[in-house]
């Protein structure tokens, strides 16, 4: 694969990094990434990944853009009000980088789509705003060894963890159960800031080209939690469970 030349000035100030370069480039423009969720996470990891030339961008899912959406949700215009959120991010995406391939996949996220929709995916960034999905991406991501970018997001907070799959603990290494449904909140009733989300989005897509490009230390086996009202980060040091039903070696099994 070559790069043309008004690709090089597109990504000069990327490819002069020395963990881009050229052969970066076409490592990018090779990718193919899933994302999960094509709103407050979604939207600015998509046009990150998209202005940075990964070259193929699955979005997946089932809503519409809401008018409550356009506070933070910034792939999405006031005009796109009604329409599926995943035709507004491609014309916006591509708009953006013409050279990126933009997959739309009106659906929800679920252990029985998951295989047709991972086939042939590099990395998945899950941007989504509940718990059944995010054990559904993880355990998917698990079974393929693909690894996963999640990230989750509550009023002034924030939080962050790569995976790689079958070698650094998954999301239900780090939580074994999902929350009491009725202490569970989420962004519609206990509220969330724009911004908030488009920090934690960010850093998933920095997180994701980093995965891709193969360099630098990631966030995998560290959890980050993020507290901007104080400006605090807490790490952690996340192992794998020997009993996780999701990523534990089974006796006898093939890895
Ligand atoms: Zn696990």
């Amino acid at each position: 694969m070559k790069i043309k030349n008004k690709d090089i000035e597109r990504y000069s100030r990327q490819i002069i990094l020395p963990e881009v370069g050229g052969e970066g480039q076409k490592r990018l423009k090779s990718a193919r990434v899933l994302l999960v969720g094509g709103g407050g996470l979604g939207s600015p990891a998509a046009l990150y990944l998209a202005a940075a030339g990964v070259g193929t961008l699955v979005i997946v899912d089932n809503d519409a853009v809401d008018l409550s959406n356009l506070q933070r949700q910034i792939l999405h215009f006031t005009q796109d009000m009604g329409k599926a959120k995943v035709l507004s991010a491609r014309e916006k995406l591509i708009s953006l980088n013409p050279g990126v391939k933009v997959l739309a996949k009106k659906t929800r996220f679920t252990s029985a789509n998951a295989d047709r929709l991972l086939a042939g995916c590099d990395l998945v960034l899950d941007g989504s705003d509940n718990f059944e999905t995010r054990y559904a991406v993880n355990a998917a991501c698990v079974a393929h060894k693909i690894p996963l970018v999640w990230g989750a997001v509550l009023r002034w907070e924030g939080q962050l963890m790569t995976v790689f799959s079958g070698k650094t603990a998954c999301y239900q290494c780090l939580f074994p159960e999902p929350p009491d449904p009725a202490l569970a909140q989420s962004c519609s009733n206990a509220g969330i800031m724009g911004s908030v989300a488009g920090t934690i989005g960010t850093m998933m897509a920095t997180e994701a080209l980093k995965v891709l490009l193969g360099k630098g230390e990631s966030l995998s086996g560290r959890f980050w939690g993020m507290d901007f009202i104080k400006m605090r980060v807490r790490e952690r040091g996340v192992v794998r469970r020997r009993n996780c039903p999701v990523c534990a070696e089974k006796p006898g099994a093939l890895h």
